[in-house]
This record gives structure tokens, sequence and C-alpha cells, in this order.
């Protein structure tokens, strides 16, 4: 296992990549390796009139992008999509020292930035253009459907997938001719940095993607004043701050929050096929992803036999500190996150849980690393009962008949993503259709939703509001002007008209286009 530092990694390479960051205080914030707690690199913090600087830059810079045609802004993304692919090592290994996931969960990560960029791509023109519409007079009236980039777009950013969550929801505001002006999480800048740079190698302009750090509370309210649309991804609780603030300017938000995202296994499954995709479902980026399974329902009839297989696949994972494909999970994000994990399972063991497998942390690997672990008998009253834990911690349920099992996935605020396995499809849809989630993935776990990149993607109830990916995912970073036109003045009553026969000659004509099919 290769636990040293890739030696890409250069003092010098982390210092230019923090460089971009305005921090007129002086202030900075310790960036550590997590495998190690290591200093990385001083990330400077800026305060509200570098953030209100950051702003202008990016206005100015705005302006003129928005006047590039579609097509040319388009083209820097067809070299963007080389380039990240070209580095994908090097966001790889940023990727893994600054949020401590193992090698698989990085490179993969690395691959959403240039999926959005092809899906957009192929869709931008189809849905940026402008579209003529019929106006309210039949062949003397036109409507024209005119897509306005919302000016600069402030993006505040989680630890959990930063590269991807710092880079992909940029990239269609960019796209529809927007400034984004990105905070990312203190812990994890690095990644969306280098990924700054590509695009600028790629051809953006300089000053339109501005990067901003500082603790979430302090940075957040300047941000936010300042923006014209804001998209958030992060914990339910900072949402509702977002939501608030965001309304109260009168600007449109997105909020992809967190989950409590249940899986419900049907009797006639395939265990073999089930229990590796399950596994990966709850375990897979050490149970840091907002998709992850925390609840997984089981048919009494199969209880154990199920249960025998999930535990055995969960106690054989390899766990290691390592820049190689070598473990299959790596570490929690910090020791802060550790501890939040550790305090849902004592809380669950103290109200009567049963640990089936795992239920520690392991400072002897790293001081974030914890085990992967299978609850029995969690209930409501307990946290990882309730609410998301966002670790490598799951519980399992068994379930009487289908009606039983959609009312415990149900039972939740959240409703960001479930799974649904069965070896009938057509009976897991019908199911599908009864859960309240944003995301139902039939036999997989999580990733073919996230990974379906034309269609929307978000959470209902208080997992968020609005959506990434589809159309929706582009035009929601635009407002739309509505050019209407009007060949000749014939509508509305004229003085001295006959009003009895305007009135039926108005409604004659709604049943004559009805009849037309022309309105
Ligand atoms: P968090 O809400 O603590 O932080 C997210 C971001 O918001 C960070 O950059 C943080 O600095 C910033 N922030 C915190 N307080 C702020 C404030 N008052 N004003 C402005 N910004 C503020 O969440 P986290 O712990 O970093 O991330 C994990 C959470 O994110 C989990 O709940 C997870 O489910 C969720 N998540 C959701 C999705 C999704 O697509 N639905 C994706 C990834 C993560």
């Amino acid at each position: 296992m290769t636990t040293t530092r890739p030696s890409g990694l250069t003092d010098a390479f982390l210092e230019s990549l923090v460089a971009r960051v305005p921090g007129s205080s002086g202030a900075t914030w310790k960036l550590t390796e997590v495998y190690t707690g290591e200093l990385l690199v001083e990330l400077p913090q800026s305060t509200p009139e570098d953030i209100e600087r950051a702003f202008h830059a990016a206005r100015a810079a705005q302006q003129l992008w928005a006047q590039w045609p579609l097509k040319k802004r388009l083209e820097v993304f067809e070299r963007a999509h080389t380039l990240l692919i070209d580095n994908a090592l090097t966001t790889t290994d940023l990727i893994q020292a600054e949020s401590g996931k193992n090698r698989r969960m990085a490179i993969e990560e690395t691959c959403d930035p240039p999926m959005i960029i092809s899906h957009y791509l192929k869709r931008a023109p189809k849905v940026l253009t402008p579209k003529k519409h019929g106006g309210p007079i039949p062949f003397l009236s036109s409507s024209t459907e005119v897509h306005v980039p919302k000016g600069v777009v402030g993006i505040i950013a989680p630890w959990n997938f930063p590269f991807a969550t710092g880079l992909s929801d940029a990239i269609p505001a960019l796209m529809a001719g927007n400034a984004v002006v990105v905070k990312p999480d203190n812990k994890t800048a690095l990644s969306p940095l280098y990924g700054i740079s590509l695009l600028e190698e790629a051809g953006l302009p300089k000053g339109l993607f501005q990067v901003v750090c500082g603790e979430g509370p302090d940075v957040g309210p300047t941000l936010i004043d300042n923006a014209d649309y804001i998209m958030f991804t992060g914990s339910t609780a900072t949402g509702r701050v977002i939501g608030e603030r965001a309304g109260r300017n009168l600007i449109g938000c997105c909020l992809e929050l967190g989950g409590k995202n249940p899986m419900v296994v049907l009797d006639d499954v395939n265990v073999e096929e089930w229990v590796e995709s399950a596994a990966f479902g709850v375990f897979g980026n050490t149970g840091q992803i907002c998709m992850h399974i925390e609840r997984i329902y089981l048919p009494e009839s199969r209880y154990d036999e199920l249960k025998d297989a999930f535990v055995e696949r969960a106690r054989n994972f390899t766990i290691g500190a390592s820049y190689d494909f070598g473990p299959e999970i790596g570490s929690l994000v910090s020791p802060d996150h550790r501890d939040r994990v550790a305090a849902h399972v004592e809380d669950a063991i103290a109200k009567g849980a049963t640990v089936l497998t795992g239920g520690k942390p392991r400072p002897d690997i790293g001081p974030a690393f914890f085990e992967p672990t299978v609850l029995e008998g969690v209930t409501k009253d307990m946290l990882a009962g309730r609410t998301e834990t966002f670790g490598p911690v799951v519980g399992l349920y068994s379930y009487r008949t289908v009606d039983e099992a959609v009312k415990l996935a149900n039972d939740t605020d959240y409703g960001l993503n479930a799974s649904v396995w069965s070896g009938d499809i057509a009976r897991a849809e019908a199911i599908a259709e009864r859960i309240d989630s944003g995301n139902v993935n039939i036999n997989d776990a999580l990733a073919t939703a996230y990974a379906s990149k034309a269609t929307p993607s978000g959470g209902v109830k208080s997992s968020g509001v609005g959506a990434r990916h589809g159309d929706q995912g582009l035009l929601k970073y635009t407002d739309v002007k509505n050019v209407a036109v009007l060949k000749k003045q014939v509508l509305g009553a004229r003085p001295g008209q006959d009003y009895d026969a305007y009135v039926k000659q108005m409604l004659q004509s709604l049943k004559l286009m009805r009849r037309l099919r022309v309105r």
C-alpha cells in the first residue's frame, strides 16, 4: 500500500493552487492530509471585502462572456473535457489527500465533470436556442422564449465530493453565460481549485470563475447577498439557512440536501447480485455519499439468509490509508466527523441496538477511520434511526408485507434516494412509484440514477428544492424573457364598438381556435 503522499503534490504546486483564493486579512486555514493529519497548505480565508471584489470581477467578466456566441462558449468545454480526463490522476491524488477517500471513489469522482460536459455539449444548443411559439392571435402574433443568463451564480459546495460538486454544478451555469463564485469547504478546496485551472487552460476567460474560502457562516451571507442565484449542496440544516436568505433577497436557489435513504429488498432477489451492490451503496465513499443507503428492509422470509450474506461482506472489506487501489474503504473526512459517526453508533447501542459487525474507530490506521458497521434493532428514538449518519453505518430491518416495507421506507423526513431490489423489474417499478423520493434506483443502490445526466435529480421533503442534471439543471441558471410581437393592432374592443358583438366574436374565436387546435 502506498501511504506516502504522491510526489506530484509538491508544496509549490499546492501553493500555486491556493494563490487564486483572496485573503486580504492574511488569515489562513490549515488544510491537512486526512490519512496523516499533516499540513498540506495554508488556505487563505476571504473577508467580506474580498468576496465583494470577487463578485465585482466576476460580473465584469460575465458581461463579455455572455456576448460570446454559444458555439464559442461550448468550444471551451470541448477542450476542457479532454484536459479533465488527461489530468484525472493528479485530480485523484488531490481528492484523496484532502478527503481521505479510497482511490476507486476518487477516480470515479473525476469522471463526473466530463460526463456533465458531454451531456450539456449535446443538449445546451437545443435548450438555450430561443424558441418561437405562436402568440394569442394566430398568424398575426408570436412569442419567443429567450433564456438569458442570471448573471453571477454563487455555488456553495460540501466536502464529500468536492471536485464533482465544485465543478459539475458550475459547468451548466457557465455554458448558459453566467459567471460563478464558488465556496468550497475549507477541508477540500484543492481539487476544485485545480479543476478551475484546467478550465482556464481550456480557454475559460480569467476572472469568470472565482473562488472564495472560509467557514460557511463567515462567507455565506456576503456570498448570497451578492449572487443572482445560489446553488447549494450540503446538510439540511444549512440548506434552511441558505434558502431563507435567498428568499429574503428574492433570488432563486437550488438546495441539494441530506438523506436517510432506504433500500427495500423483495423476496425474489438474487442474493449474489444484491449483496455486492448493497454493500457498495452503504459503504462506498466510507458512507459519505448523500444518496448512500442507511436503512435496509429485508423480507422476513429470507431475513437470516440476506442478513448473513450482507454482514459477511461488510466484515471482509479491506480498510486502509493508501494512494493505490488496494483498500476498498478509505477514511472519513476528519476526526470531527468520525466522532459524529461514533456518537450515532454509541447512542444506538445505549438505546438497545445490536452491532452485527464493526462499530469502532480505527486509530491504528489513521486519525479518522471507522469500521464498516451493521446494526440491528435500530429504532426512531435513536440518532441513527431518524437523522442522517453520513458514515459507514446501516440498520437492517425485517418486514412482513410489501405494504409495510413501503410504509417504513417512507417513514422519514427525507426523500433523496431509495433503492428497490427484485428479480421482477415490473414489481420493483410498482413499489418505486409508492416511495416518496427524488430518486429511486431499481436493482442498484445509487449510481444509476446519479449518472443518468439527462434526467433531473434532486430531493423531496427535507432533502431539497430543485434539481441538477437534465434540462432543468441548465435552465435554472437562466431567466426567461418572453419577447412578444403583434403584427397588426386587432386585439381588444375599439371605442364605439358594439360590445355584445365583440364579446360574441371573442368567445366564438376561442371555440374555433380550440377546434382547430391552434390554442
Ligand atoms: P454543511 O451543510 O455543513 O456544509 C456544506 C457547505 O456549506 C460547506 O461549504 C460549508 O462551509 C457551507 N456552510 C456551512 N454553513 C454555512 C452557512 N451558514 N452559510 C453558508 N454556507 C455554509 O454540509 P457538509 O457536512 O459539508 O456536507 C455533508 C452534507 O451534504 C450531508 O448532509 C450530505 O447528505 C449533503 N450532500 C447532499 C448532496 C445532494 O446532492 N443532495 C450531495 C453531497 C452532499
